[in-house]
C-alpha cells in the first residue's frame, strides 16, 4: 500500500515537472508545448530574462508558485519604472503580493531584464535605438509616434527578430550583415518594454498601441521564438495588445511559415514584402524568392486570408526608380492582386535610401511617378496607399530597410 502511494506520488510529480505551470488566462496566443523545448535547448548563461515565459512557468512550477503569482509580477514589471527596478523595491512590492520570502529572493536571483538601451537617436517620427542583449550583440529596435486628427497619440514599436539576415535583400541595409543570430523570445519581448518603458519615462503623451515584426530579420526564420514572443505581446498580464494589432512582415520565403501562422495566430496581421509582382524583377530584389514561385506565394496568401477570415495581408511594395516602378510592374501587381478577390491591401513605400541600394544605384522614384503608379492601381480597383510616413525616420536611418548594426 505504502509503496503504491509512493508510486502514485512519483508519477504525479513526475507529471508535474513535465508540465510546467502556463500562464493560461488572458492569453490570446496559445503557448505551444515546443517552445518549452526550445527555450531550454537555447538557455544562456547568466541570469534568464523576466519576459522568458516559458522559463518563468517552470520556475513557478519548481516553486510552488500559484498563477496569482505571475499575474502579480507581471503587474508589478509592467507599471515599474527605473527606479522601482531595483531589487529592493522588487523585493518590498512582491512581499505585499505574498510572494513567499524564500521565493522572492530566488526569483530575483534567477530573472532579470536583460538587454539594455545602448543609443538612442531620435527623429522627428519618432527614435531608433540601439539595444545590447545579453551576449552583447547590437540590434535595433524603432518608436514610431502617430498623432491622429483628434491630436490623441499612440506609438508602434518596431522590432527585431535576428541579429542580422540570412535572406540578403539588395535594397536592405541588415542584409548586408547576414545572419549573425537568433533572438530568444525575451529579447523581443524585452525590446517593447525598453521602448514601453522609455515612452514612460520621457513622460512622452499616449502610450504603444502596435507592434511589428519589421526591424531587423525574416521573422518567419526564427518562426518559435516569434510564436512564443507573440504571446506575450497579446497575453493581458503583459502588454495586453489585441492580435490584430501586431503585424508580422516576411519577405515570403516560405509558403509553409505562412500557413503555419495563418493556424496558430490567425488575427495577427501579415504583411508581404511583396516587391515586385513578376517573378524574374523580384528575384533579383529579393534572392531568396528564387525558392517560391509568386503563385504559390499568391496559394498561401489565399489560405491566411481564409483563416484570418477574410482580413487577408498587407503588400509592401518598396518603389524603387526605373526598378519597379513600370506600367509592366503595375499591371502584374493589379493582377496578382484582383486575383486575391480585395483581400489584400497594397502599402506603396518610397525606398529609403541605403549604402546596400546604394550599390545597385537604387533611388527613390520622383513623387510624380510615385503617384502615377498609385492611380495606376486605385483605377483598377486595387486597395492602395502611399506610406509617405516611412520617410519620417530617414534621418535617424530608422525608417524602411535601414536598420543595421555595425557592431553585431
Ligand atoms: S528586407 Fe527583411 S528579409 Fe530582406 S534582408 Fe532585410 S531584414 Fe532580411
Amino acid at each position: 500500500m505504502t509503496s503504491s502511494i509512493l508510486l502514485i506520488s512519483l508519477l504525479l510529480a513526475i507529471i508535474e515537472k513535465s508540465h510546467p505551470l502556463i500562464l493560461t488566462s488572458g492569453q490570446r496566443i496559445p503557448s505551444r508545448q515546443s517552445i518549452h523545448q526550445h527555450a531550454s535547448q537555447n538557455a544562456r548563461l547568466g541570469p534568464k530574462s523576466f519576459f522568458d515565459l516559458p522559463a518563468i512557468e517552470k520556475f513557478a512550477t519548481d516553486n510552488d508558485l500559484k498563477e496569482h503569482h505571475l499575474k502579480g509580477l507581471y503587474r508589478v514589471l509592467m507599471n515599474a519604472d527605473r527606479s522601482t527596478l531595483e531589487r529592493t523595491v522588487l523585493e518590498e512590492q512582491l512581499h505585499a503580493l505574498s510572494f513567499p520570502k524564500k521565493q522572492i529572493s530566488s526569483l530575483l536571483s534567477t530573472f532579470s531584464l536583460t538587454c539594455s538601451i545602448q543609443r538612442i537617436e531620435k527623429s522627428k517620427g519618432g527614435a531608433k535605438f540601439v539595444v545590447q542583449l545579453p551576449n552583447g550583440k547590437l540590434i535595433e529596435s524603432v518608436l514610431i509616434r502617430h498623432e491622429r486628427h483628434n491630436g490623441d497619440v499612440r506609438y508602434t514599436t518596431c522590432v527585431s527578430s535576428q541579429i542580422g539576415c540570412a535572406k540578403k535583400c539588395s535594397f536592405c541595409a541588415t542584409g548586408t550583415m547576414g545572419l549573425v543570430g537568433q533572438l530568444s523570445s525575451a529579447e523581443i519581448l524585452e525590446q517593447i518594454y525598453l521602448l514601453q518603458q522609455y515612452v514612460k519615462e520621457e513622460k512622452l503623451p499616449g502610450q504603444v498601441g502596435n507592434v511589428v515584426f519589421m526591424g531587423m530579420g525574416e521573422p518567419l526564420d526564427n518562426y518559435d521564438a516569434v510564436h512564443e514572443a507573440l504571446r506575450g505581446i497579446t497575453h493581458q498580464c503583459l502588454f495586453g495588445l489585441k492580435a490584430k494589432k501586431v503585424t508580422v512582415s516576411t519577405v515570403g520565403a516560405s509558403a509553409q511559415k505562412i500557413r503555419a501562422l495563418a493556424d496558430e495566430a490567425p488575427q495577427v496581421c501579415l504583411a508581404l514584402s511583396l516587391h515586385s509582382a513578376i517573378q524574374s524583377s523580384r528575384e533579383v530584389l529579393i534572392p531568396s524568392a528564387i525558392s517560391i514561385h509568386i503563385d504559390d506565394l499568391g496559394d498561401a496568401l489565399d489560405y491566411h486570408a481564409c483563416k484570418s477570415g477574410g482580413r487577408g495581408a498587407m503588400l509592401e511594395y518598396l518603389l524603387i526608380d526605373g526598378i519597379n516602378d513600370s506600367n509592366e510592374e503595375a499591371r502584374a501587381l493589379t493582377e496578382f492582386c484582383l486575383k486575391r478577390e480585395g483581400s489584400v491591401y497594397v502599402n506603396l513605400i518610397p525606398y529609403n535610401p541605403t549604402l546596400a541600394g546604394d550599390d545597385f544605384g537604387f533611388r527613390t522614384p520622383l513623387d510624380e511617378r510615385i503617384n502615377a503608379f498609385h492611380d495606376n492601381l486605385k483605377a483598377s480597383g486595387v486597395k492602395a496607399l502611399v506610406r509617405w510616413s516611412t520617410q519620417n525616420g530617414r534621418d535617424a536611418n530608422g525608417a524602411c530597410g535601414q536598420l543595421v548594426s555595425s557592431t553585431a
